[in-house]
């Protein structure tokens, strides 16, 4: 699942792309098919949270953004001008070809990408400004992660961790782990929670991961040992053997997603 630190790492495996020039632009989403960013150049591309973003620019031209998201399913790909990428069933959503003179040009293909926009730059606050502190900003300010998350203190400290608008980068497993970590139940309220230990919690954890190709929140690499409760109903609890359980709790859009816990270590409210 994409969470702040897969986005970041995307983000770094496209910076290739600051620079060059875009040669053809093709972005299947109805409002925004005729937009073309052919003739401008990358000027750069960064994550927010889990949000990527890259900015066009040419003389003349207004600067523009195209924002995206990967949702659930999202995926980006790269291919040599001429490859075949298309693949049965799969849905390209955008496709950049960008120069690589002498060589051929390189395609960037955005297939399922859950959200796709494009807006001017000098828009870029006005936006993007309601998401909170991203947790893997070199400076991350945590106080203001706090106070978002304290603004609402009847709210479920597990439905707060996934809201980006109090802090950006937080999936479904990273919330599981922070949890299990903090020794609380996704279910307490954040009136009743320590709220600047799981915040720091959340920020050692994603900063640990952010270079690394496997995500690991036990400190072990070995497979099948990288979680303390994300993905493992019914298994024993690495730290006092009680089966973990799981249940469902709102995320984004209230959308009910999955929670994991220890009911030994974490006892519901
Ligand atoms: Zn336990």
């Amino acid at each position: 699942m994409p969470e702040g630190d897969s986005v970041y790492q995307l983000s770094k495996r496209l910076q290739w792309m600051a620079g060059r020039e875009v040669t053809r632009t093709s972005i299947r989403v109805p409002r925004y098919a005729t937009v073309n960013f052919t003739g401008m150049t990358c000027k750069r591309v960064w994550p927010y949270g889990k949000h990527l973003f890259m900015e066009f620019a040419a003389d003349g031209h207004e600067p523009q953004i195209l924002h995206t998201h990967l949702k659930m399913e999202g995926t980006w790909s790269m291919h040599r001008a001429g490859e075949r990428w298309r693949k049965p069933g799969h849905a390209a959503r955008v496709m950049l070809r960008l120069d690589d003179d002498p060589r051929p040009d390189i395609e960037l293909v955005g297939f399922w990408l859950g959200l796709v926009r494009v807006f001017p730059a000098r828009e870029y606050e006005v936006e993007m400004g309601y998401l909170g502190p991203d947790l893997l900003a070199e400076d991350f300010d945590v106080d203001e992660a706090i106070s978002r998350i304290e603004a609402e203190p009847d709210r479920e400290i597990g439905r707060a961790l996934l809201d980006q608008r109090k802090l950006a980068g937080i999936g479904n497993e990273y919330r599981a782990e922070i949890n299990f970590l903090a020794g609380t139940h996704p279910r307490e309220l954040v009136r009743d929670v320590d709220v600047e230990k799981h915040v720091r919690l959340a920020r050692r954890l994603m900063w640990a991961n952010k270079d690394e190709p496997v995500r690991v929140t036990t400190g072990v690499k070995r497979a099948g040992e990288t979680s303390y409760v994300f993905g493992r109903n019914n298994k024993p609890c690495r730290r006092c053997g009680t089966l973990i359980t799981k249940g469902f709790l709102g995320g984004e859009g209230d959308l009910e997603r999955v929670i994991w816990w220890c009911p030994r270590c974490q006892p519901e409210p």
